[in-house]
């Protein structure tokens, strides 16, 4: 794998600090596909990101496609967000108390999840909690849904990552695609056995599971839209024909907007699902990334009579010295105000302009690809047949990524490292941005036909 800087410079520092990082943290990495192990070579120890542009410690710069997997919808270090955390941050770090801007972030996310329909306005996020990170989200939804129905079963779809939480590692996307790994050692077997783990996209094995199991079931989870084993959307009306399968058996649906929510639309992919598909009401909603602003929270949300289940009111225990963190409550409301229809107008057109110069560039080298995409949320997979399913996305032409990433890497672009994650544009990628990505494609075009 190429071992330079955009300038040419070897990649010295870097290296240096990958080995070192390895003796203190396992892997040298906090979190696996920051490894690199799938695309090879060294990891870039970032230093700086601001705008559309992260910069390494060797001072190179790289236009960024990764947006810290999803947060960094306005770009890097958007000044007004900057100022927010640093006026909360000045008034103290964590109270572990009520605070006014907590009860604010509640009722903006319940106000941003309403949405038209055929059916009306719907607005299915009528209670909110906070936490962390997206793994205590959807953690908790699952324990919720449980608890409120008295069953224990899980459905999972195949390739849809839900965070690390023992009982949803199983046929996992996101680091375990990475690794080609089909679940995790340490999750003891009695509670992986709670989790029956479906093929998505198959209305069939969703009704065959239910009519096998169905007065067991709690809940079933579901990304809005799958995309950490690259993009795959439901299929049109898919989600609604879940939610019912779903409610006929007593059951809840989780739906997974942690990636996709506020993202993809003002109102998540949920929301724009809803503007040329079938209405359909979730229980429960989980949320991360954006609601953050890059600060750890994340959310989940639903029916008041489901949420109310939660401690202090109900008897499914949940709490956290950090949720609703100040600090991060403000980057998540200064983030969440900024992000306007104006904002999701532009990654909409960014992100189509770069999936045209994409297909456009592996096109020219004959290289066998569909770009899939949700929303502005895309990802190349290499194979001419669209994927609708893990299996098939597995199936694809994976060893052409590697060369292709380093290409573009070497070029001053950063992708995710991994082909089964989805590429993340931001309102910050400006025409000079753009045309640096696009004046790239060609060499690593020709780098993934080799
Ligand atoms: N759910 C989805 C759909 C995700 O994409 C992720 C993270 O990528 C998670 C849950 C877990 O979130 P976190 O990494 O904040 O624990």
């Amino acid at each position: 794998t190429p071992e330079s800087s955009s300038t040419g410079a070897p990649v010295q520092h870097n290296a240096e600090l990958f080995e070192r990082a390895k003796h203190s943290i396992p892997g040298g990495v906090n979190s696996p596909v920051r490894a690199y192990g799938s695309v090879g070579g060294t990891p870039r120890f970032l230093v700086e990101a601001r705008g559309a542009y992260v910069t390494d410690v060797d001072g190179n710069e790289y236009v960024d496609l990764v947006a810290s997997w999803g947060p960094a919808i306005l770009g890097h270090a958007r000044p007004e967000v900057v100022r927010a955390v640093q006026e909360a941050a000045a008034r103290g770090l964590s109270f572990g108390a009520t605070t006014p801007s907590e009860t604010e972030l509640a009722e903006l996310i319940r106000e941003r999840m309403t949405a038209e329909s055929a059916d009306g306005v719907l607005a299915p996020v009528e209670k909110v909690r906070l936490v962390s990170t997206g793994t205590e989200a959807t953690m908790t939804a699952i324990r919720l849904a449980r608890g409120f129905t008295g069953r224990d079963l899980l459905i999972k779809f195949s390739g849809h990552y839900h965070g690390h939480s023992d009982g949803l590692l199983a046929e996992a996307g996101s680091g375990l695609a990475t690794l080609a790994m089909p679940g995790s050692a340490g999750v003891p077997a009695p509670i992986a056995a709670q989790t029956l783990v479906l093929p998505y996209n198959d209305l069939d094995a969703v009704r065959t599971a239910f009519a096998t199991h169905g007065d067991r079931i709690a809940a079933v989870i579901v990304e809005s839209a799958a995309c950490n084993m690259g993009v795959v959307p439901p299929e049109p009306g898919y989600n609604a024909a879940l939610t019912e399968i779903v409610h006929e058996a007593g059951a809840l649906l989780i739906v997974d907007e942690v990636l996709t929510g506020f993202r993809v639309g003002s109102a998540g992919y949920w929301g724009a699902s809803l503007a040329d598909g079938p209405a359909y009401m979730p229980d429960l909603f989980t949320f991360g990334k954006v609601v953050g602003g890059g600060m750890p929270l994340a959310a989940l949300g639903g029916r008041a009579e489901v949420m109310d289940y939660l401690a202090p009111l109900g008897p499914v225990y949940q709490a956290g010295t950090l949720s609703g963190n100040p600090v991060a409550v403000a980057a998540g409301l200064a983030t969440l105000r900024l992000a306007d229809l104006d904002v999701y107008a532009t990654l909409d057109a960014v992100s189509a302009r770069l999936q045209s110069a994409v297909s456009q560039a592996l096109a020219a080298e004959g290289v066998a690809h569909t770009i899939q995409r949700a929303g502005n949320l895309f990802s190349v997979l290499f194979s001419d047949t669209p994927a609708t399913n893990y299996a098939q996305v597995q199936a694809q032409d994976a060893f052409r990524y590697p060369p292709f990433f380093h290409a573009m890497l070497e070029a001053g672009v950063s992708l995710p490292p991994s082909v089964f994650e989805a590429w993340f544009v931001t309102a910050a990628h400006d025409d000079v941005a753009l045309e640096r990505i696009i004046d790239a494609l060609p060499a690593a075009a020709k780098a993934a036909a080799a």
